[in-house]
């Protein structure tokens, strides 16, 4: 599984159809829908991942 954002395999998965990338400390979900990627908080929590915030895409 590649990661959805930078593309890389440094990846692993966390839970069913959960997975997080080191390379971009992001967790990301796919389903049907589509790909939901969130990002993680200086607490542990995971926040909504906002692409038009960010200079990746
Ligand atoms: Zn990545």
């Amino acid at each position: 599984m590649n990661c959805p954002i930078c593309g890389g395999r440094a990846t692993g998965k966390v839970g069913t159809d959960q997975y997080f990338c080191w390379n971009c400390c992001v967790e990301y979900r796919i389903n049907k829908e589509g790909v939901q990627i969130f990002e993680l908080g200086e607490d542990g929590s995971l926040m909504a991942f906002d692409p038009y915030n960010q200079q990746l895409y």
